[in-house]
């Protein structure tokens, strides 16, 4: 009968083989445990590799059966249980991705090897959860405790040379080799390195599991306090707090209990959280990014053009953080304002922002040079001739946008894309001043445009499949997190939020005080509070909206009159230096 591996003299070679990142669905799990089951019997076999077949060694858990009521056997568990009582020493030979249950897995083996250009990590708290799959009891017993938990809870990703330094692998392939085909005459690939490397240690006393060892900590100062400072931390991390929470709980279980109850502890947490609203949001947001990428209608023959040059219009909030965007993605972009001095302003807000990073160490002066280098002001449309997209972000103001679009479409080169960043404006009237609206769409940023990822991409009646895939790939160009709408008001994004501050400005006609509300919301987990974020926005973009839309406002709904009167008293916000709240120089 067919081995379910292959054998290389007396080493097993087994490979996972589920496109694309080698996930341990059901099917994987029970393929990778009868090889194992199997290659731990085989007489003719000594010791076992696993590797991934294609570009990673294992990308973790198949998410979606986080959902199932059941998990079906065998488990993760199951697997490394059988790796850690066998007699022969099984390595991980890790190319590419070894992420969550993929890292744990290799946990599981007795050696790690890794390419210098792998990546490691359990980024399990990204989704509301914990490494369920013993991970944050043999973390600590590898690495110690304190790189164990920093690497639980950041769900940070550590390359092959930085998992050597701190110990999470035994060596690095030097080689960086991509792949684990060709096996044939064991050559210059991760499997082929790693059958060598084995061969070499045969002779060698076989680890002992990490089951078996003990957690430890860095230095004894460290062990004093350490879990309550972390607690108190975790405590913070916004939107997984209750996951972080349990991550720091687990990892102090593996320096209290012996392993088998730290590991029962560490699954009962986990099954808490894989139930949790919070961990079903995130999982639902982890797959709605990922069907966002793939726009309904639009074909993928549909070849996207590359944006070299870009133009933005209006150097003013939006604007200036809109051209940062680009400079951030070294795409070289001119700011055109008429007005020299808001001009100067919006230039010299990009720099106060830059300034800022560099000032808190999280900017290097050198990139912020080379990004203030790719910044152009401009103040005549002729100098927008050659770029390949502008994004407009004047006032929010039908007959301003039609007057500039008219200027654009003079301007600018005729395949060049024109964008507007308008919140609620109908972009089909927009084009339709020009001379090429399958070349007008909406790009739609948010505020802080430098920051924020969402990027709602505004398909108009007449935009072109071309200037939509170019615009998707361009928003992915910026780092951002590019989804396709349609026009309706406030599209998506706002749509919601209407609702959200309405709710929010009867809870102060209630008697509830700006803080108050913002302190309950930001308690469920917001990152910033509806008042807060609608000074930080400024009052009144969403003013001239409710003007524009009042005459279809339907009357008998209630409406809170709030933000008109703030907005009546030129309260626009942070840009007024008063909106809900008061900003004062240096409060
Ligand atoms: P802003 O008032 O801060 O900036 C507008 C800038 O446009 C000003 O600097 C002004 O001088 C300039 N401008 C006006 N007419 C011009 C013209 N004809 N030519 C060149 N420049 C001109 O406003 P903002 O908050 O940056 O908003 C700009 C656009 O972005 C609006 O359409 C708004 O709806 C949209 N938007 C705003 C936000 C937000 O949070 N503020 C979010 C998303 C989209």
């Amino acid at each position: 009968m067919k081995k379910p591996y292959e054998t290389h003299g007396r080493i097993a070679l087994i490979q996972m083989d589920s496109p694309p990142v080698n996930s341990l669905a059901h099917s994987q799990r029970i393929a990778l445990f009868d090889a194992m089951d199997a290659a731990v019997q085989d007489s003719e076999i000594d010791a076992v590799v696993i590797c991934g077949a294609g570009q990673h060694f294992c990308g973790g858990a198949a998410i979606e059966e986080f959902n199932l009521p059941v998990r079906a056997e065998p488990s993760l568990k199951k697997i490394i249980d059988c790796m850690e009582g066998s007699a022969k020493p099984i390595l991980a030979a890790i190319h590419g991705s070894a992420l969550g249950g993929g890292l744990e897995l290799a946990l599981g083996c007795h050696y790690r090897l890794a390419t210098t250009d792998a990546r490691l990590g359990l980024p399990e708290i990204t989704l509301g959860l914990l490494p369920g799959g013993g991970g944050t009891q043999r973390l600590p017993r590898l690495v110690g405790v304190e790189a164990a938990l920093a690497l639980i809870l950041s769900g940070e990703r550590l390359d092959g040379a930085s998992a050597a330094k701190v110990g999470l692998v035994d060596d690095v392939l030097d080689a960086v080799v991509r792949g684990a085909e060709n096996l044939d005459g064991v050559g210059q690939n991760v499997a082929g390195l790693a059958i060598a490397w084995l061969q070499r240690r045969l002779m060698l006393p076989v680890p002992e599991p990490l089951s078996r060892r003990k957690a430890w900590f860095a230095s004894l100062d460290n062990e004093l306090g350490f879990f309550e400072n972390a607690a108190d931390k975790a405590a913070q991390v916004k939107g997984s707090q209750r996951a972080a929470r349990d991550c720091v709980a687990c990892v102090r279980a593996s320096t209290e209990m012996a392993f088998e109850s730290g590991l029962a502890f560490e699954r009962s947490k986990f099954l808490e959280l894989v139930a949790s609203s919070e961990s079903i949001s995130l999982r639902h947001l982890f797959f709605a990014e990922r069907k966002a990428a793939r726009v309904p209608g639009l074909s993928a023959d549909v070849m996207p053009e590359i944006v070299a040059e870009a133009a933005v219009v209006g150097a003013g909030l939006m604007g200036s953080g809109i051209a940062m965007c680009f400079a951030n993605a070294g795409i070289p972009v001119r700011l055109l304002e008429l007005d020299a001095e808001a001009l100067e302003r919006g230039m010299r807000r990009i720099e106060k922002t830059y300034a800022d990073s560099v000032a808190k160490g999280r900017l290097a002066q050198s990139v912020m040079d080379r990004r203030m280098s790719l910044v152009k002001p401009a103040q005549r449309y002729e100098e927008l001739a050659s770029v390949d997209l502008v994004v407009e972000a004047v006032f929010e103001d039908m007959s301003v946008k039609q007057q500039v679009f008219v200027q654009l479409d003079a301007a600018c080169k005729p395949e060049a894309i024109l964008a507007t960043n308008t919140s609620r404006l109908d972009i089909d009237e927009i084009a339709s001043v020009t001379k090429r609206p399958g070349h007008v769409i909406g790009m739609h940023f948010f505020s802080p445009a430098n920051v924020m990822r969402l990027l709602e991409v505004v398909r108009a009646r007449c935009t072109s499949a071309k200037t939509l895939a170019t615009i998707m790939r361009a928003g992915r160009a910026l780092r951002k997190l590019p989804v396709a709408v349609g026009i309706c008001d406030g599209f998506v994004g706002n749509r919601m939020v209407t609702a959200y501050f309405r709710e929010a400005g009867f809870l102060l006609e209630e008697g509830a005080s700006p803080s108050q509300v913002d302190k309950a919301l930001l308690d469920f987990g917001m990152a910033m509070g509806p008042f807060a974020m609608s000074d930080m926005v400024g009052l009144d973009i969403s003013w001239a909206g409710r003007k524009r839309m009042a005459a279809t406002r339907l009357r008998h709904l209630r409406y809170s009159k709030v933000a008109d009167m703030l907005c009546e008293e030129g309260r626009f916000g942070q840009k007024t230096g008063a909106g809900y709240f008061r900003y004062q120089v240096g409060s």
